[in-house]
């Protein structure tokens, strides 16, 4: 049992487990070698959908989306075609921060805009309107201003030139290390939690550059990893014994084979009644449409309570469900199934805000990438990413695991503040979680 112990937890955005441990066995990361050596290291679920937004808001308050009410990074609220961005003024749960004892800094996690007011410091990750509201208190704002801080890496960059894209992912990285450093020194904290977000960026862009050594820039993908590593042996060097030390990610990552247009299935299969043009949007939801989705592969009803121009009545929801699954069940590109699971809400939300979850969530096969663009023309496509996110593959690392392992299977994300608890007091209601 510990007493008196920080916590420093470091989250690397999308990181997967095995890219971790591939990456820490062949030396890039040879902090993370030595942690994983003698600590606790686990693949996670991540939550559904597989996207920052959620997965974050699930591990800094330690509920699931019916309980945080966040379903993804866009919304329409009931009664409107308006499609709104759910942000930190959104999250119906307290972050695990604004119930803590001691002073906290918290840097980067992504969905955490704006800034609230807290015991400590609050940078908030992306999405970001402005730094301006990014920043508590307000008085650290110059310094980080000098500092050149950026939030998020300009991806706009890689859509012109690679080595622009990779340049100013470097000095994101840096700015964001120079920040950190200078808090971690000043600030009196007894928790400290960053986020390093350009990793989720890097792996959307080179993930090809990951898998082939070959690759023009290999070692500007492993170069990112290992000035991570840098920075994780630097926080282990001024360790103190009773202090925790935590490791995750919020999702994983493989290699993009194809993007899958889920409006444009429902629109082929007659569930979607309007045109897939560069002028679409979610104002034009008429009465003949049945259903609609949004990113990544979130299947709203079109119900006649809960939308203006919505017709499905609540005894035709459920056929209109089965009818859906059906049509993604059976569908292929190059003969595979392009769904690994189909979810309804049931399975995998609980909590007062359920009512507004999606209907239907899929989980894309290997390679499956979904998106909901209401404009896209053709059912598939192969864009300029090479990476996607995968539900299956996130990951946890404690450092100098003491404890007991038997409760520790088929964790999520969601569990995460109950491992630093377990850390701090000794006690853990996982167990109740996982047999509920
Ligand atoms: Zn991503």
């Amino acid at each position: 049992m510990k007493e008196k112990g920080r916590t420093i937890m470091i989250g690397l955005d999308g990181v997967p487990y095995r890219l971790l441990n591939d990456l820490a066995q062949k030396g890039v990361m040879p902090n993370v070698r030595r942690i994983i050596a003698d600590g606790f290291f686990r693949p996670l679920a991540s939550t559904i959908p597989e996207v920052s937004s959620v997965a974050w808001s699930s591990i800094i308050t330690g509920k699931n989306p019916g309980e945080h009410g966040i379903f993804g990074f866009t919304d329409i609220p009931p009664h409107t075609y308006r499609l709104s961005f759910p942000n930190f003024n959104s999250l119906k749960a307290e972050p695990f921060w604004h119930g803590n004892e001691g002073r906290a800094v918290i840097m980067n996690v992504p969905s955490t805009f704006p800034a609230k007011e807290m015991n400590g410091v609050h940078i908030s990750g992306f999405v970001s309107l402005d730094l301006m509201r990014s920043v508590y208190p307000q008085s650290l704002l110059p310094q980080l201003k000098a500092m050149n801080y950026q939030i998020d890496v300009d991806s706009a960059k890689a859509h012109k030139s690679m080595q622009l894209f990779l340049k100013n992912l470097e000095q994101t990285l840096e700015a964001r290390i120079n920040v950190y450093q200078y808090l971690w020194e000043r600030e009196k904290w007894q928790t400290f939690m960053l986020v390093f977000t350009g990793t989720d960026r890097l792996m959307h862009f080179l993930w090809d550059a990951y898998e082939d050594e070959s690759h023009r820039y290999h070692a500007d993908f492993v170069k990112h990893f290992c000035r991570i590593d840098d920075e994780i042996g630097m926080m282990l060097s001024q360790l103190k014994p009773n202090d925790s030390f935590l490791l995750m990610s919020d999702h994983g990552f493989e290699r993009l084979d194809k993007n899958v247009y889920v409006n444009a299935v429902l629109r082929q299969a007659g569930f979607l009644c309007i045109p897939g043009d560069s002028d679409s949007n979610f104002g034009q939801l008429n009465e003949k449409t049945c259903a609609f989705s949004l990113d990544p592969a979130r299947i709203y009803i079109h119900k006649k309570d809960k939308y203006p121009r919505g017709r499905i009545k609540k005894n035709e929801i459920e056929k209109l469900i089965q009818e859906i699954a059906a049509v993604f069940q059976s569908l292929e590109i190059d003969g595979k199934p392009v769904c690994k699971r189909i979810y309804r809400k049931e399975e995998i939300y609980s909590g007062p805000y359920s009512a507004d979850a999606p209907d239907l969530v899929l989980i894309g096969n290997e390679g499956i990438n979904f998106h909901s663009s209401l404009k896209a023309t053709t059912v598939h496509d192969r864009g300029i990413f090479t990476g996607k996110h995968t539900h299956y593959d996130a990951f946890l690392l404690v450092k100098d695991w003491a404890g007991t392992d038997t409760f520790c299977h088929n964790l999520d994300v969601g569990q995460i503040l109950d491992i630093v608890n377990y850390l701090k007091v000794g006690k853990v209601n996982i167990h109740e979680k996982e047999y509920a």
